[in-house]
Formats: C-alpha cells, structure tokens, sequence
C-alpha cells in the first residue's frame, strides 16, 4: 500500500482489490445516496471536484510516485461524470504515469444510461478497464423496497452496452437484502439479473447493519423479517444454484459471509453448491468463520 499526500475527504471507500491502486477522488460521495441498506456516504453531500483540484491531485501524485500502474476513481459513481470530463482525467493520468495498466472506477448501471457505446469505447482507450457495479438484487419489487432507484430489467442492457465497449464489469448481490420474507424472489430474480449479463467478477456479501437492524428495519417500511446465519446460507445457495454462466469468476471472500468461497461459474459450481450444502448440514466440518458458527 501506498499512501499518497492527499488530504482524502473522508470517509473513502474502495473495492478491497483495489488496495494497492492509487484512489483518485473525482466526485465526493455518491450522486443518489438513498438507497435503504447502505450508509457509506451518507456524512457527504454529493459533489462534483473541479477539473483544476483534479488535474492538481493527479500531478502531485505522479510527483511522489510516477510508477503508479493502477488508478481507481472514486467516490461512490465517479461513472456519473460527463464522457468529456472522464476523457480529461484519463488522458491526463495517461500522460503522468506511463506504467498505468488499469483504471477502475464504481457506476452505478443508469450512470451508463447517457453514454453511447462509442464513448464507452472512447473511455476504454483511453484506459477504463473495469467498472464495479452495485445490483444489490435483481428483484423489482425488492428494488423498490430498499429505494435502490434502478429498473433491474434495464441493468443488463446498460452493462451489456459497456462490456461490447470493452469495459470489464465486477456486479455485487446483497445476500439477505429483503430478509425472509423476499428471500426467494431476491436469490432466483438476482441470478436471472446476473445471467442476462455474465459479469467478468461476480460477489455477493451479506447485509450489514452499520446504523444498527432497528435503524435498517425502519427504513424498510417493517417489512424486514430477520434472517438466521442458515436462512443466508440457504439463500445464497438458491442464488447460484440458479446461475447460468460463462468464466465469471466468482467470489464470496468478504468479511461479511458466513462461508468464504472462490470459482469460475459455472466451472465450479458443483462444489460451491456442495461447499454451501455442507455448511448448511454441517457447520462445524464446513471452515465457517468462528464468529458466524456462533450464530448457527
Ligand atoms: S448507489 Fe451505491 S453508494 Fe449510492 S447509496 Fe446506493 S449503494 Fe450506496
């Protein structure tokens, strides 16, 4: 890791495989920030920084270290930017570190939704190799639920858009999102969301409670009926049970889940299901993390 002589605004997050990137921060806190389950930028208004405090940062940077190869652009939907204001900070980074392999940054789908696939293809050349995308779940009604703000049938069309440009996607499923009672529909309708994509990385982590579940459950209109450590187990289990993918590579090694694991799907999904089953049956043989064989 290293650190850079940037005053970050804080907080700042970044995909945990984008520890050794320098993180670039191009808007400050996310564009919608009403989504139910989520509490990352809510200390934030959203803002766009300017070009000049942007083009400043990114020459400080290569001043104090010009081998940078990996750049990711925050905050929460750098995507949201104009394909003109995007082009400026990629062309510029290209131009500082010549060693610069990949720049990343988080979207949200409809942040898709007003580039063409030619300027996607532009933002590709100009080095944006891979995007992070929240689906949270593909279920419509869930959806609407939480205030995600998305139409799930339209993600695949948007990211389907991105990936012709050449652009790599990683989407993330919340396991547990809609408790009990939508966990059925969240785990079949996210998987159907999901093929209809075929993500380069796939994750799912388990629902956090940051603010507490009471605080969750308020914003959930009550309609939020708790999972156990096996409900989330199973669910998860629907989910990829339902998959139907080519070479995603797929990874549950979050801090959040019960039960870590790592394959390429549909390769290996035999033994994640098994992986899972053991889990289910036998929690003590099945590696789950200590914390979380507590709760079983
Ligand atoms: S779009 Fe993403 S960052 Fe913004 S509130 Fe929703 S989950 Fe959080």
């Amino acid at each position: 890791m290293f650190y850079y002589p940037f005053e970050y605004d804080e907080p700042l997050f970044r995909p945990p495989s984008e520890a050794y990137s320098l993180i670039l921060q191009v808007t400050l806190g996310c564009s919608w920030n009403r989504c139910a389950f989520c509490e990352m930028y809510t200390t934030k208004s959203f803002r766009v920084r300017s070009s000049e405090e942007v083009l400043q940062e990114i020459e400080k940077a290569a001043s104090f270290n010009p081998n940078v190869r990996k750049v990711f652009l925050a905050d929460g939907n750098a995507m949201v930017l104009s394909t003109h204001r995007l082009m400026e900070i990629l062309q510029k980074l290209k131009t500082v570190f010549p060693q610069l392999n990949r720049i990343s940054a988080y979207a949200m789908p409809r942040d898709l939704e007003h580039k063409s696939e030619e300027e996607l293809k532009s933002l590709r050349e100009a080095g944006l190799k891979l995007i992070y995308v929240g689906i949270e779940s593909g279920d419509p009604e869930l959806l609407k639920l939480v205030n995600k703000g998305e139409i799930p049938d339209m993600m695949p069309h948007h990211l389907n858009k991105a990936k012709r440009a050449g652009i790599q996607s990683s989407v993330m499923i919340i396991i547990g999102l809609g408790g009990k009672k939508y966990s059925r529909q969240h785990a079949i309708n996210s998987a159907r969301v999901v093929n209809e994509i075929n993500p380069d990385f796939l994750s799912t982590l388990v629902l956090s409670f940051p603010f507490g579940q009471e605080h969750y459950e308020k914003r959930f209109k009550g309609l939020y009926e708790p999972m156990s450590p096996q409900d989330l187990l199973e669910e998860q289990h629907l989910f990829i049970q339902n998959t139907d993918l080519q070479n995603s590579i797929y990874r549950s090694d979050h801090a959040s889940n019960y039960k870590p694991l790592k394959g390429i799907l549909n390769r290996d999904k035999s033994r994640l299901l098994k992986e899972l089953e053991t889990a289910i049956q036998k929690p003590s043989e099945a590696g789950l993390r200590k914390e979380w064989q507590r709760g079983l």
